[in-house]
């Protein structure tokens, strides 16, 4: 056992490696429990609805091809890959996924299976180019999730110094960490939900019917919670992780019950 010390009247036995590597281990499965559990329950949903549309495709895929030119995208040279001649086996040729690319301004979609999410895409499209706080979403979004990552790895280191030692900006940041990675995936969620918002206005100027706009928003608003549920879980993992490493390898206190008594 390591020899106990003195620290606000407190004796206080400090933990040893194998403690560290126990709490690392149980936050590290924790974390993923969390993920495991929450992102399906969140895109479920979404991808359930998404395989239902390949069957109602034919009622988006005309308009879709007339937004670019409706909302005047394709004078900014954004264009349309339509995957479905693709001889690659993706996501994308499979009608699960779709993308805009801001570097190349292209549109990489199944325009014969989920044209409905195409919208979407173009509405990204317009965050990055016509936008003013799309345009500085998007441009956070890959830096918040790199240093949600780091969060991640932030709340897996041990706590060494007893709990009301006075704390430094590294404490501070190891301490919130799991709301601080939250915080750093909003860019992320808002950005979709702007995507989809101009989406759908991008929709209406291509006359698409009003009750296909109305099922296009519910696929949207699903398509958002997976974002909103990723978001979350990574705010819980890794704050459950810090919590789970602060009760392995924070210094235990001694309680002492005649010092106590006579205090
Ligand atoms: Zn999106």
């Amino acid at each position: 056992m390591s020899s106990s010390y003195y620290y606000n009247g407190n004796q206080y036995i400090p933990r040893d490696a194998s403690n560290g590597n126990n709490g690392f281990i149980t936050a590290s499965l924790a974390s993923s429990a969390i993920m495991g559990t929450i992102m399906p329950l969140c895109s479920k949903p979404f991808e359930r609805q998404l395989a239902r549309e390949h069957s109602q495709n034919y009622l988006y895929k005309d308009a879709f091809y007339k937004a670019a030119e409706a909302s005047g995208l394709n004078k900014k040279g954004v264009k349309i890959i339509p995957m479905e001649y693709s001889k690659l086996i993706n996501d994308y040729t499979a009608g699960k996924n779709a993308s805009y690319s801001p570097r190349e301004r292209l549109v990489r979609i199944n325009t014969d299976k989920i044209s409905i999410a195409g919208f979407h895409e173009l509405g990204h499209a317009w965050n990055d180019i016509k936008g003013n706080l799309g345009k500085v979403l998007s441009k956070l979004r890959w830096p918040g999730r790199i240093a949600a990552g780091w969060l991640g790895t932030i709340a897996l280191f041990s706590s060494p110094k007893p709990k009301d030692a006075p704390k430094n900006t590294f404490d501070k940041i190891k301490e919130n960490s799991g709301k601080i990675a939250f915080a750093c995936m909003l860019p992320t969620v808002l950005e979709e939900g702007l995507a989809s918002y101009h989406g759908i206005k991008i929709a209406r100027k291509t006359g698409l019917a009003e009750p296909l706009i109305k099922n296009m928003k519910k696929l949207y608003k699903k398509a958002l919670l997976t974002y909103a549920g990723h978001a979350a879980a990574t705010g819980l993992a890794v704050g459950a992780a810090n919590m789970i490493m602060q009760k392995f390898t924070r210094p235990k206190k001694v309680e002492n019950e005649y010092w106590n008594l006579f205090s």
